[in-house]
């Protein structure tokens, strides 16, 4: 085949038709389930203020060093494509005076998410989360739910050997002391260090814990844990998720390394992987954590709240290496064949009168032969073959042609979806 002149964008993908399906299956699910825990759905434009990610997201982490797809306006503004969905709701949440509504307000969305990444196995330049936000409530009960929800998500797509990596990184209170020890080990350490960790060195020591580089991961091995200098209120918050997922007897692991690569997080960050090698490859397939501050950050009143996204394309990549099944979309039942013009005009109508009822029916209107038609209905397994001809248009009839023991029955045309309703229905 020649190279087409044009070709997709690096890093972004199309989502081909025989890949719909997967989509359409993992977002059913994650809907179902956020609407039982009581969410309610929320869109917000893909494009924001490039400042609203600078402030939120925060200006030491990578995704806004590095990894932003921003332009310009023709009125010169900046606007970024979501990198990310938290800002953008939080945002939104502040523009409609959501505050001033009972507490939490919970959300849930979905679609497409852009980071100018190096493109992978699963690390993609636009791909697609599903993201939910509980705002307005700081008790630690609900970090265990919105964990519970996305291992409840993953299960219910058929994943096993799940397991939640957790930490707590602390607060206003805690971390600063943190990350002055942390920067003091990182130090004496900072020539084994990759170039961009001594650069996070001066932004934000925590960025380094993050690096998936090897030599630096060797080095965070050995590093001040965040947990053991958690504050009495973080120490007593960590204490109690923990106690929550064990009493829902959630799998999960304490992670001291577990910083995540957002700068807003408090208290709670988790990630939800596959614990297998194939699983740690992959990277995580769902992460998120508590915001405490990122509200008020945004200039809002002091809210307290936590969220998470998962990766869609991550899931889907799972469950193709495992062959789990997802259910094909059904042929249709029955082929519409005509013969002639009377008859294709006839057909145009009757094809309305079963789409009013329901019943799916195949065709291939454009084409004149009728050996070539019958031979798409072969290929499509179809139950039944309705056959109109210019013999049966001038008398009003249409013969049912049962596919599997090859009878012929001749029926009024306006009775025909009413015999087939009945016929389907045995
Ligand atoms: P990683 O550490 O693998 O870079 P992340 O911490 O940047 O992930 P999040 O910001 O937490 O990822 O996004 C939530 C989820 O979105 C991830 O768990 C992952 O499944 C998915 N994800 C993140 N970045 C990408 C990407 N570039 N391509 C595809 N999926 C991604
Ligand atoms: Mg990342």
């Amino acid at each position: 085949m020649k190279k087409p002149k044009f070709q997709r964008p690096t890093g972004m993908h199309d989502i081909l038709p025989e890949d719909q399906g997967y989509f359409q299956k993992i977002y059913n699910v994650c809907e179902t389930v956020a609407n039982f825990y009581g969410f309610k759905k929320i869109d917000t434009p893909i494009l924001e203020d490039t400042a609203l990610y600078e402030k939120g997201t925060g200006l030491a982490t990578d995704i806004v060093q590095k990894q932003m797809f921003t332009l310009r306006t023709k009125g010169r503004n900046y606007l970024t494509l979501r990198p990310e969905f938290t800002p953008g709701i939080i945002r939104a949440y502040l523009e409609h005076g959501m505050q001033t509504l009972p507490q939490p307000i919970k959300l849930y969305s979905s679609g497409p998410a852009f980071r100018y990444e190096h493109p992978q196995a699963g690390r993609y330049r636009q791909f697609h989360q599903f993201n939910l936000e509980v705002i307005g409530d700081g008790n630690s009960v609900i970090d265990a739910q919105v964990i519970q929800i996305f291992y409840n998500i993953l299960t219910e797509i058929k994943l096993k050997k799940l397991i939640v990596e957790i930490n707590s990184i602390g607060d206003n209170q805690c971390r600063p002391y943190y990350k002055k020890l942390l920067l003091s080990y990182l130090k004496s350490r900072d020539l084994s260090l990759c170039v961009d960790c001594r650069r996070r060195l001066r932004e934000n020591p925590l960025r380094v814990l993050d690096c998936k580089e090897e030599k630096c991961q060797r080095i965070v091995s050995q590093a001040p844990q965040m947990i053991d200098h958690l504050c009495q209120e973080c120490h007593d918050h960590f204490k109690g998720v923990l106690e929550f997922l064990d009493e829902i007897e959630l799998p999960y692991r304490l992670n001291p390394y577990l910083v995540r690569g957002l700068d807003y997080y408090t208290k709670t960050v988790f990630e939800i992987f596959e614990d297998t090698e194939e699983g740690r490859k992959m990277g995580s397939l769902s992460g998120g954590g508590r915001y405490d501050a990122l509200v008020k950050l945004l200039g809002g009143e002091d809210t307290k709240a936590i969220g998470g996204a998962m990766g869609i394309e991550r899931v889907i990549a799972t469950i193709k290496s495992k062959k789990i099944k997802t259910q094909k979309p059904s042929n249709p039942p029955i082929f519409l064949a005509q013969l002639g013009i009377m008859a294709k005009r006839k057909s145009l109508k009757l094809l309305e009168d079963f789409r009013k009822v329901k019943i799916q029916v195949a065709e291939s209107f454009g084409r004149d032969s009728l050996k070539a038609q019958l031979k798409i209905a072969d290929r499509l397994g179809v139950k039944y073959t309705l056959l109109l001809g210019q013999k049966e248009v001038l008398e009003e009839t249409i013969i049912i042609r049962d596919m599997k023991i090859g009878r012929q029955e001749t029926v009024k045309l306006e009775k025909v979806v009413r015999e087939m309703q009945k016929r389907l229905k045995k």
